[in-house]
């Protein structure tokens, strides 16, 4: 399965690809978390894409189209994948399907996570990750353990947030009509418990696949 998850911030994309990448057996590929372990460990990439994240805009196509060559590269990539955050823009979108038309392995299907942005605000804002495990909580929904070691994503402060919602707008404008135009695209409802948007995820994802 070759899948492309596109939501806004807070959707619940991390979520549902790492319960993904576990039932179907491929890899998580998340622009987001590679980019943020970049500037964890102060690499060239990762200070060149840190002022960019900490703003809430978009690191430059050519940056994320090298990163997320290389790693479909690799070996665990040539079955299938998740990608999640990732394209964002109609360059990123005709680079991966250039990528993928070489290799002769298209795209199955672009799931769009829809959520309101009241519900991204507030999913955004009280969301909290354990530094050591990578476990996302949320402060009232899904409270984290008393012995967290919690950090609040830079980028997921109010004004902070509200850029990025305004850019995912800007992005979807374009990028959600080329995946139509292409008949790829599917939608599905992200309210709800994780386990219940994991459900519909499948069911798109069975009539794609059969
Ligand atoms: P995410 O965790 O997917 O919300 O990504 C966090 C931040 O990483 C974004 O706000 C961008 O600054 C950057 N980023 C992640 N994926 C991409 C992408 N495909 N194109 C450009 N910037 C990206």
């Amino acid at each position: 399965m070759r899948l492309v998850l596109v939501g806004p911030p807070a959707s619940g994309k991390g979520t549902q690809a790492a319960i993904l990448t576990v039932r179907l057996g491929v890899p998580k590929i998340s622009t987001g978390d590679m980019l943020r372990q970049a500037r964890a460990a102060r690499t060239e990439l990762g200070l060149a894409a840190e002022g960019f994240m900490n703003a809430g805009l978009l690191v430059p196509d050519d940056v994320v189209i090298g990163l997320v060559s290389e790693r479909l590269e690799q070996a665990d990539a040539q079955s299938g994948f998740i990608l999640d955050g990732f394209p964002r823009t109609v360059v990123q979108a005709e680079a991966l399907e250039a990528l993928l038309a070489r290799r002769g392995t298209p795209l199955d299907v672009v799931v769009q996570i829809d959520v309101s942005s009241d519900l991204l605000l507030e999913r955004a804002t009280l969301r909290r990750t354990d530094k050591r495990t990578g476990q996302i909580y949320h402060l009232k929904y899904t409270p984290p353990p008393p012995d967290a070691d919690l950090e609040h994503r830079k980028d997921d402060q109010e004004d902070t947030v509200r850029k990025r919602l305004d850019e995912y707008d800007a992005m979807t404008a374009a990028l959600l009509p080329h995946y139509q135009a292409l008949g790829l695209l599917k939608r599905i409802d992200g309210v709800g418990k994780p386990e219940q948007v994991t459900e519909r995820m499948l069911q798109v994802l069975r009539v794609a696949g059969s």
